[in-house]
Order: C-alpha cells, then structure tokens, then sequence
C-alpha cells in the first residue's frame, strides 16, 4: 500500500504516542472508579484531577469550572440545551450564526421544536459574521448567543472579542464552540468575556469521545446528562478516565511551542494554496485570507465534483474532505459553502485539506502535483469546461 498523505486533520488527528503511553495505564493497572474511596479509585480521582487542572489552566480558567464531556458534540447540546431550560423565565431567544457545526445548528433545531426561537446571523463572503447584526438581533428575551470560534469548513476566525463584549454589555450568555481552535489559538476566556465553551480532545492529537464544556462560575445551566453526582453532579456517568488524562496530556503538548508550530502551518497552508493557484485555473480560496486557521486550506475547483476529486485523491493515498455531505440520495452542498454565497455547482467542487503537526513540505508538493493531475483528467471530461476555455 502506498504511504499515507493525511491531510484531514479538521476531521481528527491522529493520537500522539506519548498521549497513548499516559493513557494507558489507566485502562488495566490503574483502572479504579475515580468515586470509591480506596487507593485505586482515588489515583485515578487524583489523575482526573490533574487533567482538569491542566485544562484549565490553558484557557485562564479555574479547574472547577472544567466538566468532561464525550466530546464537541455533547457539550455543544449541554451548553445550548441547559441554558435554554435554566432561563426559560427569563426568555426564549437564542442567537447563533448560519455556519454553525450541526453539533450547533441541528440542536438550535430540536430547541426551536421545544418552543424556542432562534436567529441564524449571516456571514459575509469570508464567514464573517456582522456584529450589527448581532446587536439589532438582541431582544428582551434573548438568554444565549453561541458563535463558534473558528469555522471547520472554511478555516475562518470569528470577531469573538467583540462578540464577547456585545454579550457582556447585554448581560447574555455567550458560548463558543471552539473544537477548531482549542489546542490550535491561544484562548483566554476572561480576556474574550467568554461564558461557555466547548472542546474535543481528537481535534488536537487527544483520544476521540472525550471533551469538555467550560462553563464560567454563576452560569444558570441545568444538567444534560442526568444520574449520579460525578463532576459535581452537572454531567452523570463514570468518567472516561484514560480519555480525559490523555485529553490533559494532548492540551499540554499542544500549547507547546505553538507559535512555532502555527508558523510552520502557515508556511505550509501557503505552499499549497500557492501551489494550487499557480498550476490550475478556474479555483478559488473560501475564507478569510488571513483571519483563519493557520492549517486550513478549503478550494472550490470549477467544473468538477468534490466527490469525484475526493475519490481519485484516495487512489493516490491522499486524505482529504468536501464540503458536500451525500444525503438521502441527493449531493446537497455544504451550508458553510452556501452560507458565504458560492451559488451551488461552485459549492459542490470544494475540497479541504487540513494540515497538521506531520505533514511535510515534500506531501505538499506531491499534493500539488497529483492536484493538478487529477483536475485536467476530470475537466477533460466537462463540457461546461471545455466552453469555459473557448469563452476565454
Ligand atoms: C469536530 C467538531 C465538533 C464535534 O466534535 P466531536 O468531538 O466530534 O463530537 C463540533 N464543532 C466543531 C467546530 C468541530 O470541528
């Protein structure tokens, strides 16, 4: 089998070895219930304790405001679910933005069925949001605004400062899913006003089906998963012990020489898209040129399907991801894609390709070049193309 090319870190990352060498133990030598009250059961109380810690820490918060979660997803639903039913009598509205993670946006849906309602901010042609908007949306009953931090599609950054200090003003909560920016941006939730926040640790090079919400001290949350009094009776269940020390781990290791990292991502994002441009026509970058994730890299390649692109990438050992999601037999393109305006035949030719930590600057190359293979072998076969060229 050919080598790898792993290009799809926004979807997971692999988990690193010296994450898996802590983890490990916890599952058959230190595998006590962190609630008994013997020595094995409090070694791994005292681990949990650890990670939370180090958690919390990373995001200038206090470790008491720390609770583990199964990943992004379940603290997305905890966050937007526990504080519509907590605030009921305060009011029923929610604010969020149209490029939400489904995480987000499908739970904004079952709230609306509950009796909610929800406004779905628009972004421009970068996936920015507009803070007016945001400010002329605000209403009496407004309880929540959850913008995430940084888009998993596109690669854009929010304004989440200003978002932050609008929702301060307004004395709203304020909740991000930052699963794309934890472990990849400095985030400090007292400098961003933020109140609630989400993470997973398989987004930074941590085991998947563990997460965490942080939710500031005084945030009126009710619970989500409901049972016995683990994480301060706020979220029920045995805790995910080897998860959440290899979820302490990975967030050290992340925040290790970051600027470091981000550099290198970055000197590799702009290889490839220079690459890109450089080799093929008819292409385009989505997101914000510089106010996006610095591993990022999302294309719309005209004239061609993202689905066939995708497939012809994987016969060269090459990962990477569409936007378009094939449901019930129709190919609807991406809501982030459509979000920032790209009318749908356009929408449907992207493709990401999510740098991380072990990728080189020879896949780079290598991905240009079958890039530029594949796109003539599939235009040549597009008549839409071939009237394109003549035009030109
Ligand atoms: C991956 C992701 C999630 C979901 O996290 P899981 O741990 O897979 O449930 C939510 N939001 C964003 C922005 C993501 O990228």
């Amino acid at each position: 089998m050919k080598k790898l090319i792993y290009m799809d870190n926004a979807a997971t990352t692999p988990t690193k070895q010296e994450v898996l060498d802590e983890m490990l133990p916890y599952f058959n030598v230190r595998y006590g219930n962190p609630s008994s009250i013997y020595s094995l059961g409090s070694h791994s109380r005292t681990a949990v304790e650890i990670s939370r810690e180090a958690i919390a820490n990373t995001i200038n918060a206090k470790a008491r405001e720390i609770f583990f979660t199964a990943g992004g997803t379940e603290a997305d639903n905890w966050a937007l679910k526990g504080v519509a039913y907590a605030n009921r009598d305060k009011g029923n509205h929610i604010i969020t933005s149209k490029i939400e993670h489904q995480g987000i946006l499908h739970t904004c849906g079952y709230l609306e069925k509950q009796g909610f309602k929800v406004t779905y901010l628009d972004v421009d042609e970068y996936g920015v949001i507009d803070l007016e908007q945001l400010e002329e949306s605000i209403t009496d009953e407004t309880i929540l605004i959850s913008i995430m931090f940084a888009n998993n599609e596109i690669g854009t950054i929010q304004p989440i400062k200003e978002v932050g200090r609008i929702a301060k003003e307004k004395n709203i909560y304020f909740h991000t899913d930052a699963v794309q920016a934890i472990g990849h941006i400095k985030v400090d939730v007292d400098e961003l006003n933020i109140d609630m926040l989400s993470m997973a640790a398989h987004k930074f090079y941590g085991p998947k089906g563990i997460g965490a919400l942080y939710i500031r001290q005084g945030v009126k949350i009710d619970p989500l998963i409901i049972g016995g009094g683990q994480e301060r009776n706020r979220r029920a269940g045995t805790e995910n012990v080897p998860g959440i020390v290899g979820m302490g781990k990975a967030i050290e290791l992340a925040y290790e020489d970051l600027n470091e990292k981000n550099k290198r991502l970055i000197y590799l994002r702009e290889r490839l898209v220079k690459g890109i441009f450089d080799n093929i026509d008819h292409v385009r970058l989505n997101g914000h040129p510089t106010k996006r994730l610095p591993n990022n890299v999302n294309i719309c390649f005209e004239f061609i399907e993202g689905e066939s692109l995708l497939l012809s990438l994987d016969m060269e050992g090459i990962a990477g991801s569409s936007g378009s999601a094939c449901t019930s037999g129709t190919l609807e393109p991406s809501h982030v894609l459509l979000g920032i305006g790209l009318p749908h035949e356009i929408a449907h030719g992207s493709l990401r390709l999510s740098l991380g930590d072990y990728n080189t600057e020879d896949e780079v190359d290598y991905v240009v070049e079958k890039l530029t293979d594949i796109v003539a072998r599939l235009r040549a076969m597009s008549p839409l193309y071939e009237q394109a060229k003549e035009v030109r």
